[in-house]
């Protein structure tokens, strides 16, 4: 049996699952998004440095990626 374990880290701050660029989080907010049907956003925590997702669009559109189309 597989002896390795996924380390679940957690941000300190928020308590998400950090991700450690923007590629990642983006496809794991896509990914959820599609199976939740829902739209998930990704921003970049000021405290950890990490990116995590959020139901909330950002205030900034800075981070936002473009989910207005259906
Ligand atoms: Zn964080």
């Amino acid at each position: 049996m597989p002896a390795y374990r996924k380390p679940k880290l957690r941000c300190h701050a928020t308590g998400k699952r950090p991700f450690p660029d923007e590629l990642a989080a983006s496809c794991m907010a896509d990914s959820i998004s599609r199976k939740h049907k829902t739209t998930l956003y990704i921003y970049k925590c000021p405290w950890c440095g990490n990116w995590h997702l959020t139901k909330r669009p950002p205030k900034s559109s800075a981070t936002l990626k473009e989910s207005y189309g259906r």
